[in-house]
């Protein structure tokens, strides 16, 4: 008899990850790496179509991962010390989408078994956006997404 073994993000909480499993719910969308602008007087949050300088826009993955938050200031390591802060991610992150008790899509690598499956399902920031290089920040506002934060 082979008992079953259920996926760990069906079992599991959050905290209860390992950070090798944590590491693993990362779609590679790279979504959380777009520029996001937010409304003083609301607090509401707004994303652009333009990219951190060091988002490889056609892996979607940091090209500078190890010393990121050296380099820049507004990157944020998730970690489970800022649960409460993930409201401003993606409504398709998988860390959000485990948060909130909602199901991993069926595009997302770790159901799929395929690491480029975000990108076919047309669910990363492959080939939409421009670096923050090429836009002053003047124009920042002039770049953001329909839908807010539930792209
Ligand atoms: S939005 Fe979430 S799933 Fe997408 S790259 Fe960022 S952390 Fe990973
Ligand atoms: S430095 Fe941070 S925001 Fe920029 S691409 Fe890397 S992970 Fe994304």
């Amino acid at each position: 008899m082979i008992a079953q073994v259920s996926p760990f993000w069906l079992v599991k909480s959050l905290p209860e990850m390992s950070k090798d499993e944590w590491e693993q719910l990362c779609d590679g969308c790279g979504k959380c790496c777009l520029q996001k602008l937010e409304d003083e007087d609301t607090g509401d949050l707004y994303y652009t179509d333009i990219a951190c300088q060091y988002l490889d826009q056609h892996s979607c993955r940091c090209k500078s991962y190890e010393s990121r938050l050296e380099k820049v200031e507004s990157c944020i390591s998730l970690s489970l010390q800022r649960l409460d802060e993930f409201s401003w991610l993606p409504s398709s992150c998988a860390y959000r989408l485990l948060l909130e008790g909602k199901s991993l899509p069926e595009w997302h690598p770790l159901v799929s078994g395929e690491s480029d499956a975000v990108h076919k399902a047309n669910c990363s920031v492959r080939n939409k956006v421009i670096s923050e290089n090429d836009v002053p920040e003047t124009e920042w506002e002039d770049h953001i997404i329909e839908g807010v934060i539930n792209l």
